[in-house]
């Protein structure tokens, strides 16, 4: 299934994508809940009931509907910095052994087509290409050969960086450079784990402008999918809606000359195979 959270009248609602449009699930089968996270926390029964929903519910136009982050308020947002070996090394630094780990908060989430704020405090705004895994299943200590039980699925997502706060603040970490209002579009869906055979193999590019800025496979990634739930889990009890940003491929910014900065007016696209095309465009802060 392709899960949404989209804007209805009445506030966000989840529905699931269908040929001829989107089926509001809670209206479909009055069981299911309207929020995202409620309905992962029913876990595989939660699913199969939204799945018969989507068959049997009636469908909404998909034109015109406003997406929100498919999780807009996640418990925890992780990410994984340097996973990408040619990545790595376009940053200068070496392909790391153990995955590095920094988050952001939730003022960072927002959806498909909604704006990228380009905050006055940045002069050094870059784009990241991810793919986000979203937990299903609440878990610690989970071991890697069972730790795709605990996956809902995945969505693309776009770790907006200001690089001058990243790197050139005395603190020598990165919360404060990733953690910016709206860095952290995730979507347009959350394709459930069954649609997706190897999150392991999966095209993945950003595109600036309609211009091919990274292309790479997440066959790349040096700590994989299951690698990284089960690490992560030991530190911290995943929860359902806990997304984890997997780590951008080379082609950032940064890494080109000159650099190429995030300007008010771009439109960012983070195409997925399977998962869809999230598109933000960035404007200036005019607080
Ligand atoms: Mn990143």
């Amino acid at each position: 299934m392709k899960l949404v959270t989209y804007l209805d009248p009445a506030g966000p609602r989840i529905a699931a994508r269908r040929d001829d449009g989107y089926v509001d699930l809670n209206r479909a089968d009055a069981a299911l809940p309207t929020e995202m996270r409620s309905l992962l926390e029913l876990g595989n029964d939660g699913l199969r009931r939204a799945a018969a929903a989507v068959v049997s519910g009636k469908a909404f136009p998909a034109e015109g509907v406003k997406l929100l982050a498919p999780v807009p308020r996640p418990e925890k947002i992780f990410c994984i910095g340097l996973n990408y070996a040619d990545h790595a090394a376009e940053s200068g630094v070496a392909a790391p052994t153990e995955p590095i780990a920094f988050s952001k908060f939730v003022n960072t989430v927002v959806g498909h087509e909604d704006p990228i704020v380009l905050p006055a405090e940045s002069h050094e705004v870059d784009y990241e290409a991810e793919l986000v895994i979203v937990i299903g299943k609440a878990g610690c200590h989970i071991p890697r050969d069972r730790a795709l039980d605990h996956v809902a699925g995945y969505c693309c997502g776009h770790d907006v960086s200001a690089r001058d706060w990243q790197l050139k603040k005395p603190g020598g970490q990165w919360l404060l450079g990733k953690t910016f209002d709206t860095f952290a579009p995730l979507g347009p869906a959350l394709v459930t784990r069954d649609e997706v055979d190897d999150p392991g193999n999966l095209d993945i590019c950003l595109r600036l402008n309609g211009q091919t800025m990274q292309d790479s496979n997440t066959g790349q990634l040096i700590f994989a999918v299951d690698q990284l739930v089960s690490y992560l889990s030991g530190v911290c009890t995943l929860s359902p809606g806990d997304v984890i940003f997997t780590g951008t491929p080379p082609g950032v910014g940064m890494a080109r000359k000159p650099p190429v900065w995030l300007k008010p007016g771009d439109e960012v696209e983070v195409e997925i195979a399977g998962l869809g095309v999230l598109r933000n465009r960035c404007v200036a802060n005019t607080d």
